[in-house]
């Protein structure tokens, strides 16, 4: 059962120094306080602060606004800290004893290591070592991505976790889950029964998720060059929006049950077979080309840090199909590139057209019916229908009836960020927007096999500024289909 009650917590946050804490925890932390919730901070990382010099690093990570800064502030800690040297820890657990009896925190501990995942098994045998997981409350470890770098690794790392946590105690962040219209995919499809009775291969002719980025790989590069889009963009982030497009209504919204629907979507996903393998899937790397806006953009060769011969896909293309009952003989096409002509993420479900549709020979202007889920930059709904024009003619368009969280957004009220969401769900034991192990083993599992299929397949190449190359449109084609162009929302 989800616990809903707001318990005070001692939350240690590991990487206390490094981007991620100061451009997304802090800011999520400080939403958090002011909402209600009541807990401490330790700080911990190999620079050396004083307890106020890291409040005044954080205060320089927050927001503009007043309200109970001072005393959110004065409830952080800082401990210089070696996650490699365990007597680090052991002056660690005194002081995390200190100020669980200062502030009554109860015991209840929640480890968030912002690190670099080298780290993470090392920091979990060494919380154990000193005795900072036996604690009077509940604890929880909080983890970012990447997950490993391949199953093996992935059940290497899990295994060197669950030597100190249980599963249950494991919250595997994957920060799309937190993200306004990924939660509302549920909402839009289980509280819509117009959609649900739909929602199947009798009425969706393909299904398209498209996570497109306009940027280059700026100074992630030494880590990009190792990792590709696949293992960056696919495994994780995508393989989460497809399955919560495809699952089955879950018998009850607890967090068990909608995660068991979604690994029967991943268990249900055709392996990939070299045979096949470039009707499935294509990699590419962008070369020079230039920006919609017009700016130049270099080759990925001309990157700082990239080798001149590095055979890194930016760009993945690929065409799915779900052999389950629901899915069967639906095409669900994902993309995903850097530099590509415009930043966006989307899922565009395309339905069926009408047998014998006699509008479709007597009127030009008819397009299928499109629903489509805008998730960033724009936030909302499209659905695009046909209707008769105004007037005698009585022409058929297209018309696109919408849905836009963006007037909500620029308006004061504050819409979470989506690391609010999910610190403030871990703080309260709801594990549903996180992954669980079997979810990343099941993508991990299509993962590699796509990378042991494609090892013989030639790297493609596309422009920078264009939607990536003409092989992912074949991709398409193949089904009789073509990516719809992205759209923004007015
Ligand atoms: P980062 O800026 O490089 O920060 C790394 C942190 O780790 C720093 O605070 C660093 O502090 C600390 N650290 C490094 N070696 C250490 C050691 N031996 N002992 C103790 N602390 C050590 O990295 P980041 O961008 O914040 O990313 C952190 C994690 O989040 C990574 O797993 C990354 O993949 C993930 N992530 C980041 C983003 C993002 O937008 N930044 C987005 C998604 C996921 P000292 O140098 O002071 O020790």
């Amino acid at each position: 059962m989800v616990e809903t009650t707001k318990e005070p917590t001692l939350i240690f946050m590991f990487g206390a120094t490094g981007d991620l804490a100061s451009r997304k925890l802090y800011p999520a932390l400080y939403e958090i306080y002011k909402k209600g919730n009541e807990f401490a901070v330790i700080g911990l990382a190999r620079r050396q602060h004083t307890h106020e010099s890291y409040r005044s690093m954080v205060d320089r990570a927050l927001p503009q606004g007043a309200d109970r800064r001072k005393e959110f502030l004065d409830r952080f800690y800082y401990q210089p800290l070696d996650i490699t040297e365990p007597e680090n820890f052991a002056r660690l657990k005194n002081i995390s004893d200190q100020i669980d009896t200062q502030y009554q925190l109860n015991g209840n501990r929640m480890f968030y290591l912002s690190l670099a995942p080298r780290f993470f098994g090392v920091a979990a045998r060494n919380l154990k070592k000193a005795g900072l997981t036996e604690t009077s409350g509940w604890k929880r470890l909080i983890i970012e991505k990447p997950f490993g770098h391949n199953l093996e690794s992935a059940e290497k790392l899990n295994h060197d976790l669950l030597e100190v946590f249980d599963e249950a105690e494991i919250y595997r962040i994957d920060h799309y889950l937190g993200k306004e219209m990924v939660q509302n995919i549920e909402a839009l499809r289980f509280a819509n029964p117009i959609f649900e009775s739909v929602w199947n291969h009798r009425s969706i002719a393909n299904v398209q998720i498209t996570l497109s980025e306009t940027l280059g790989v700026g100074d992630r590069a030494s880590y990009y060059d190792q990792t590709g889009a696949l293992l960056d963009m696919v495994q994780n982030h995508i393989m989460q929006l497809l399955t919560l497009t495809a699952m089955e209504p879950p018998s009850r919204f607890e967090p068990e049950d909608i995660r068991q629907e979604k690994v029967k979507v991943l268990k249900s996903i055709r392996p990939m077979s070299s045979d096949a393998i470039t009707n499935q899937i294509v990699r590419a790397q962008y070369k020079q080309g230039v920006m919609p806006d017009g700016t130049r953009i270099g080759g990925y060769h001309d990157e700082n840090n990239i080798d001149s011969d590095s055979d890194t896909e930016t760009f993945v293309a690929a065409r799915l199909f779900i052999d389950n009952y629901r899915w069967t003989g639906v095409p669900f096409y994902i993309r995903t590139g850097k530099r590509l002509a415009a930043k966006s993420t989307e899922i565009v479900i395309q339905f069926k057209d009408i047998p014998n549709n006699p509008y479709l020979y007597e009127f030009n202007h008819i397009g299928p019916n499109l629903l489509v889920i805008h998730i960033q930059p724009d936030e909302g709904l499209s659905l695009k229908l046909n209707v008769k024009e105004f007037g005698e003619e009585g022409e058929t368009v297209p018309i696109a009836m919408n849905f836009s969280n963006n007037v909500k957004r620029q308006a004061d009220t504050h819409t979470p960020d989506a690391y609010e969401r999910l610190l403030s769900d871990c703080l309260r034991g709801d594990s549903t927007n996180f992954t669980r192990w079997d979810e990343v083993a099941f993508s991990w599992s299509l993962t590699d096999s796509i990378v042991a299929a494609w090892k013989d397949i030639p790297l493609d190449y596309y422009e920078a500024g264009t939607m990536g190359p003409a092989s992912s449109d074949r991709l398409l084609a193949l089904d009789g289909f073509c990516w719809w162009p992205l759209t923004r929302m007015e």
